[in-house]
């Protein structure tokens, strides 16, 4: 088994002195440990710096990741922020295509392989979600959906830049509702993923492409999906928003990996 890797996505929460107190709690938790899990922070892009601060230092137990970036290289597009400028803060991961960028900015799949270009362009680490809708899994579509997402936005990519890539699995009912694919289902999932993969790239990268999954994850049942064969980690959007939850949820991984 590969050691987890745990990312939190803070999306749009909390003022500044939440966040800076959040950030000191996990490091305080996390410090002085060896830990085999990787950590990423992923939060709003106006408190990147609380984090790559931290990230740069040679003890550091996370790395910095945004949450999101343009599709565009540079140039006119006001509000938007570009991988160029994330790379030069010092940012190593970013979250792209996730459910809420698809549903509210109007997200395609075009459009996320553009900010995956951009990103590998710019030695940043993309975090590329995939997952259906409950309408979708209820018909028994839920394979073809996210086959598609995948094909249409990872699949153009070269070898040398498809294993620099991470999937994230987040099945859209179950994020933010409290409501967790069992343990099976996010298997059931992941292994197809990873057989899509090895498909087009071959077995050893198929071995190696770090399938996260994501959806109301949190310390109670983190362990259950970790202990999947094809579940690399977890994307934790609720539960990074408090330091010991979070932190628990590291914890099983680094359980999970002790006990496999
Ligand atoms: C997410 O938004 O990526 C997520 C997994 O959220 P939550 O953990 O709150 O379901």
């Amino acid at each position: 088994m590969k050691p987890k890797l745990v990312v939190g996505n803070w999306k749009m929460n909390k003022p500044f002195d939440d966040a800076q107190d959040l950030i000191l709690d996990i490091q305080n938790n996390l410090k002085d440990r060896k830990l085999q899990t990787e950590v990423v922070l992923c939060p709003p892009f106006v408190y990147m710096e609380l984090i790559t601060d931290i990230a740069e230092e040679e003890d550091s137990q996370f790395y910095a990741g945004a949450q999101n970036c343009s599709e565009h290289e540079s140039g006119a597009y006001t509000g938007e922020v570009s991988a160029e400028m994330l790379a030069s803060m010092g940012v190593e991961f970013c979250i792209v295509g996730h459910s809420e960028r698809r549903k509210y900015f109007g997200e395609t799949n075009a459009v996320i392989a553009q900010k995956i270009d951009l990103l590998l362009k710019n030695d940043i680490v993309p975090i590329v979600c995939c997952g259906e809708l409950l309408e979708e899994r209820k018909a028994g579509k839920h394979t073809q959906v996210v086959q598609q997402q995948i094909e249409e936005s990872l699949f153009h990519l070269q070898a040398s830049e498809f294993e620099r890539v991470i999937i994230a699995y987040e099945p859209v009912w179950a994020i933010g509702t409290g409501e967790t694919a069992t343990p099976a289902q996010a298997e059931e999932m992941h292994a197809f993923i990873r057989s899509l993969v090895e498909k087009k790239y071959g077995t050893e990268m198929a071995y190696n492409t770090y399938i996260l999954y994501g959806g109301s994850c949190n310390p109670k049942n983190a362990a259950d999906l970790f202990m999947q064969e094809d579940v690399d980690g977890g994307l934790i959007g609720g539960a990074s928003l408090k330091a010991d939850d979070f932190c628990a949820i590291i914890d099983a991984g680094e359980n999970v990996l002790k006990e496999n």
